[in-house]
This record gives structure tokens, sequence and C-alpha cells, in this order.
């Protein structure tokens, strides 16, 4: 599948079984577990490559007190 190379911020591929991380724009080529430690490392954030680890806060203080009548 395709991510974030978190070296040079181009699309690197990441393997069907998680085992490892290449990209051919800058010849990254590291194991799945490095590329976590290299993308905690330089801080850049989870949800800007995950995606759908964003939470959200809309919502969440409407319609509850209501449902107690
Ligand atoms: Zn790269």
């Amino acid at each position: 599948m395709k991510i974030k190379c978190p070296k040079c911020k181009d699309v690197a591929e990441l393997s069907p079984d998680f085992a490892f991380v290449r990209c051919e724009h800058c010849n990254l080529d590291i194991s799945y577990g490095d590329y976590v430690k290299f993308v905690a490392h330089n801080d850049i954030t989870y949800s800007d490559i995950l995606g759908d680890y964003i939470p959200s806060t809309e919502g969440q203080t409407h319609g509850t007190l209501d449902e107690w009548d």
C-alpha cells in the first residue's frame, strides 16, 4: 500500500504483510518497525500518515441531558 515516506515526504510503498517500507524516491529501505520508530523519532504526527486516528471532538456535548427526562 502507498504511504508517505518519512524521509522525503514522497510516496513510499508498504509491503502487504507490513514487513518493510521502501521508497524509490530516496532509496529508503527499512523494516516497518524501523519505519514506526523513524516516524515517532522525527515527530511527524501519526495522524498525518495513518489518517484515521484523528479524534473527533464535535457533537459530544449536545443532546445527552435531554434524554434523561
Ligand atoms: Zn522517500
